[in-house]
C-alpha cells in the first residue's frame, strides 16, 4: 500500500505520536518531526544517516512563533522575514534555551523558516510544536521533489508522505546567517541574491571551505545522483569526448536534437523558475535510466542560475 496520502489530521496524529511525516514544501519535501521529541529527532538522522553534525531546519507557521525559539531577531532579519515569509529562505538566528542540542548541532544558533506550502502551514497551526525538518532524502543524495520520490527513498522507513504536489520552486532553501546584525549567504538557493539584496543591500556570501563546518548544506559533494556526473559549458563538445557510452544530457532550454541521447530540457520557454523547480526530478529519472554518464548544462550565472549551478557542481563527481 502506498504511503503518499492528504489526510492532514493522520500527519497531525502520527507527529504528535512522536512518528514522522514527509511534508511538502515549496522548495523540497522534508523529513519532519517534533522539535521537542528526542526520539523523533534521533529518527530523522537514522532514517537520513545523516551526520550529527549536521543541523536541522526548524520550520513554524509565522514569525510570531518564533518567540521562545529565538533570543534575538537582528534588524535586517526582520526586514527579510517581512519581505520574504512564508518563503524559500532560512534565518539562522540565537538560540533559546528550549531548542534541544540536537536540532542544533550544539551551536548557539538555529536556523528557521516559514515554509509557504498551503498544506503544511496548515499542519503547522495545528501542531502545538515546530518540526524540524531536513530534506526528505538520504544523506548525500538527491533531494525528493514530488512525493513518490520520498516514497522510493522511504517506504519502509516511515508512515506517511503528506501529499502536496510537486514543489513549486524545487531547490533548497536559501539560507542567511548574522554576524555583528549583518546578513551574510550560507547557502545559495531558491530565493535569489538579487531579491535579496533589494531589501538588505549588498551581502556577502560566506566561502565554501569556510562555511562547511557550519553549513553542511555546503558539503561538496551534495545533491548528487548515482551516475557520474559533468557539468559544462558546451554540451556538445563533451558529447564527443565520450563516444559510446549511454550518455544523459540536461541542458537548459536548447535541445541537442541527437536521438542517441537520454535528454531532458528544463525549460523550453528558458524560464529559470521552470528550471529550478524540474532540476531535482529530471536528476532522478536520468539517475534511473542506467547511463553511464550523465553531462549537465551550466546556467547564465544570474540570479536562480547561481543556485543551480551550485547544485550542479555539487552533484559532479571531484
Ligand atoms: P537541509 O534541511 O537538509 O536542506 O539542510 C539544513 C542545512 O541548514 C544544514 O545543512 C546547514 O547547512 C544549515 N543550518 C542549519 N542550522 C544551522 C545553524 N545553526 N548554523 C548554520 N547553518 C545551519
Ligand atoms: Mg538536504
Amino acid at each position: 500500500m502506498s504511503i503518499i496520502s492528504k489526510d492532514i489530521q493522520k500527519a497531525v496524529a502520527l507527529l504528535t505520536n512522536e512518528q514522522l511525516v514527509a511534508i511538502p514544501t515549496e522548495t523540497v519535501y522534508g523529513l519532519a518531526g517534533n522539535i521537542f521529541s528526542e526520539k523523533a529527532i534521533k529518527s530523522i538522522f537514522s532514517t537520513k544517516k545523516r551526520p550529527f553534525f549536521n543541523p536541522l531546519i526548524v520550520h513554524v507557521p509565522s514569525v510570531d512563533s518564533l518567540e521562545g525559539i529565538v533570543t534575538h531577531i537582528p534588524e535586517k532579519a526582520k526586514l527579510l522575514a517581512t519581505a520574504f515569509w512564508p518563503g524559500a529562505m532560512t534565518l539562522v538566528l540565537k538560540k533559546s534555551k528550549k531548542i534541544p542540542d540536537i536540532i542544533t548541532a550544539g551551536k548557539d544558533t538555529v536556523a528557521v523558516r516559514v515554509p509557504n506550502h498551503p498544506v503544511t502551514l496548515e499542519l503547522l497551526r495545528q501542531l502545538p510544536f515546530p518540526l524540524a525538518a531536513p530534506s526528505a532524502n538520504p544523506f548525500g543524495s538527491i533531494s525528493p521533489t514530488k512525493p513518490a520520490h520520498v516514497e522510493r527513498y522511504f517506504k519502509d522507513d516511515i508512515q506517511m508522505v503528506l501529499d502536496g504536489g510537486a514543489c513549486r520552486n524545487g531547490i533548497e532553501s536559501t539560507i542567511i546567517g548574522f554576524e555583528n546584525e549583518e546578513p551574510i549567504i550560507y547557502r545559495l538557493g531558491a530565493l535569489a541574491l538579487e531579491e535579496i539584496e533589494a531589501v538588505v543591500g549588498k551581502i556577502n556570501i560566506k566561502n565554501k571551505e569556510e562555511i562547511s563546518p557550519n553549513a553542511p548544506g555546503m558539503l561538496a559533494r551534495h545533491y548528487a545522483p548515482k551516475t557520474r556526473t559533468f557539468l559544462v559549458d558546451d554540451v556538445a563538445s563533451e558529447v564527443k569526448k565520450h563516444l559510446g557510452k549511454k550518455i544523459g544530457i540536461l541542458v537548459f532550454k536548447q535541445s541537442l536534437e541527437n536521438t542517441s541521447l537520454t535528454e531532458v530540457v528544463l525549460s523550453k520557454n528558458g524560464s529559470i523558475q521552470e528550471a529550478a523547480s524540474r532540476l531535482y526530478d529530471a536528476m532522478h529519472t536520468l539517475d534511473s535510466k542506467n547511463l553511464d554518464i550523465i553531462i549537465a548544462e551550466k546556467f547564465p550565472e544570474s540570479g536562480l542560475g547561481n543556485s543551480i549551478n551550485d547544485r550542479l557542481q555539487r552533484a559532479t563527481f571531484k
